[in-house]
């Protein structure tokens, strides 16, 4: 049976931990990584009935998409909903797995799955996210050059959108002296060395530096290798916050929400009145996206479906931009079914359920 731990390495290989927001808690919030899985449950909170859900089951992970430890713990005596369910979770062994801002930023995220459900075509990141990227600067004995390359491509080094093993190199001259305790591949001591070398340059995702730097050293043929790490200011145009991407044909605001309330099954949509126009580039965020309001107007967006709208972010998009506010909830609730495919997929031995729980807090009463 594969552990805990094995379900989690691959949720991390999909959505790095190194995705979330500096403000998230994602990861494994309580239990024993090393323990077999007997069992998952998905949700998009955990609250008690969902541990009692587990209990009943005997499953031993949930995974959620909301981190339930969020804003830290002081003390662990039952107080609140959270410290109960903590407690209860733990007595049983219930391991409890986060994966949230993670999940939100990666392409096939949280909003990737409202674009699809939407069927928005020639999609793309609303914000890409900075500081994610570096590069890699070595210098290579001429004829090592494609091992050392492939090496460093097996890593995860080297893609950039579809484009995999991209690299540069330029060709130059490296010198060196060995001294005497020195074991050179080429030379000898106390003698200086010219060798035709090609530099190579190589962009890799940084949390990946460590399998890269590793794959460097195995595959080049110095002692000594030198190589730079270079943090790069680009934005990784495959990660970060919500979706931009065009309906096949456009529609009128009344239409559009008609259409957007029937595909997502909405009960309710608090939207801006002072838009009037067509909808056709539409930008959406799943869970609370208000601060993507300037970038979806000057994304051109028609509208920005998200949650969590306050009353003056309504007039602040002003006639700019049709605000479509469908609920926390229910812009993410499509998560469950993407993590439950993640995990089947991958693990056919282990038996995956979305919780039957209906965790949303909120109601919205009807006459
Ligand atoms: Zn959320």
């Amino acid at each position: 049976m594969p552990r805990i731990a094995d379900l989690i390495s691959h949720l991390e290989q999909i959505a790095p931990l190194a995705y979330q927001e500096d403000y998230d808690n994602c990861g494994l919030l309580t239990g024993n990584r090393q323990l077999e899985c007997s069992g998952v449950v998905v949700c998009l909170d955990v609250i008690e009935a969902v541990v009692d859900e587990a209990i009943a089951k005997g499953f031993n992970l949930i995974v959620a998409h909301h981190p339930v430890i969020f804003k830290g713990l002081k003390k662990l005596t039952g107080s609140n909903y959270v410290e109960r369910l903590l407690i209860k979770a733990i007595q049983h062994n219930i391991a409890i797995y986060a994966i949230h801002t993670n999940l939100d930023n990666i392409q096939d995220g949280v909003s990737g799955v409202l674009a699809q459900k939407l069927k928005l075509i020639n999609t793309q990141v609303l914000l890409p996210k900075k500081g994610l990227l570096a590069k890699l600067v070595t210098f290579v004995p001429v004829d090592a050059t494609q091992k050392v390359l492939d090496g460093i491509f097996a890593s995860g080094a080297g893609s950039i959108g579809n484009y995999s093993e991209c690299s540069y190199s330029v060709s130059g001259t490296g010198t060196f002296k060995p001294n005497n305790q020195a074991n050179p591949v080429i030379g000898s001591a106390n003698q200086l060395e010219k060798v035709a070398e090609n530099r190579i340059e190589i962009i890799y995702p940084k949390h990946l530096e460590g399998r890269v730097v590793a794959a460097l050293l195995a595959a080049h043929p110095y002692e000594v290798p030198a190589y730079d790490l270079i943090p790069l200011e680009n934005k990784n145009m495959e990660v970060g916050s919500g979706f931009v991407g065009e309906l096949e044909k456009s529609m009128s605001k009344e239409d559009f929400m008609a259409y957007l309330s029937k595909t997502l099954s909405l009960d309710c949509i608090r939207y801006t009145t002072a838009f009037q126009g067509e909808i056709k580039k539409v930008a959406l965020c799943g869970g609370s996206g208000s601060f993507l309001l300037r970038n979806a107007i000057a994304s051109k967006a028609d509208v920005l479906i998200t949650a969590d709208f306050k009353y003056h972010d309504f007039f602040d998009a002003e006639d700019h931009i049709l605000v479509c506010d469908i609920g926390h909830y229910e812009s993410e609730i499509h998560t469950k079914e993407l993590l439950v495919n993640v995990l089947t997929k991958k693990f056919t031995n282990i038996a995956v359920i979305l919780s039957s729980i209906h965790t949303n807090p909120i109601g919205y009463y009807k006459l």
